[in-house]
């Protein structure tokens, strides 16, 4: 907890997946957190978080709740974080046509790209901005990265590989922050993307 609070408001995309995590994650890191399943919800928040889930479900998902066109439109300039299955609808090239890719971070993937044998695993990694301390990562089926354009930086890797990587609006993970106690990656969106001169400790 924090002593001091933002006076905004993230969105959680709350039509499928671990929705309920992130926000009692944003709850822990001192931020109002507000899940969003409508147009006029999504209007009302400051950034958005999509959480992990099954791409496939999740498009389905926001083409009949009508969210393909707000949705397009917020990502291109708020502040937003993806996790995992988000991550998978922020990207821009994507290995199937069954899910949305909205294009809003330049980085192309491969859905499940750690095959069978790695199905889901967790692991020590270190995040770019912590001082090299040790974030224990859960890796769920988890889309892997093959590609990420130069505006793309990379802010945590596993065995070589980026999981974590941001450019000016939108963060995103290959793992799921919300399932871990440590609030660090929650609280860099909240400091680095969301807030520019307050910071929360
Ligand atoms: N493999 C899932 C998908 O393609 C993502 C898994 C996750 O979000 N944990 O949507």
């Amino acid at each position: 907890m924090v002593e001091k609070k933002s006076n905004k408001t993230v969105g959680v995309l709350a039509l499928q997946g671990d929705f309920d995590k992130h926000l009692s994650h944003l709850y822990s890191v001192g931020v109002n957190g507000k899940l969003v399943r409508n147009k006029s919800e999504l209007s009302a928040v400051d950034g958005l978080i999509i959480p992990g889930g099954e791409s496939t479900a999740m498009t389905k998902l926001i083409k009949a709740f009508s969210l393909e066109e707000p949705l397009a439109e917020f990502v291109k300039t708020k502040p937003v974080m993806g996790t995992c299955a988000g991550l998978i609808l922020l990207s821009n090239q994507i290995d199937t046509d069954r899910v949305i890719g909205f294009g809003a971070i330049n980085i192309e993937l491969k859905r499940n790209g750690f095959g069978r044998q790695l199905d889901s695993f967790s692991a020590d990694i270190s995040l770019e901005f912590t001082n090299g301390n040790p974030f224990h990562a859960l890796f769920i089926r988890a889309p892997r990265i093959l590609k990420s354009g130069e505006d793309v930086i990379s802010l945590a890797t596993y065995e070589g590989e980026t999981v974590m990587a941001r450019n000016s609006n939108v963060l995103v993970t290959t793992f799921h922050p919300e399932l871990t106690d440590s609030l660090a990656v929650h609280k860099y969106f909240i400091n680095q993307l969301l807030l520019s001169k307050e910071k929360l400790n």
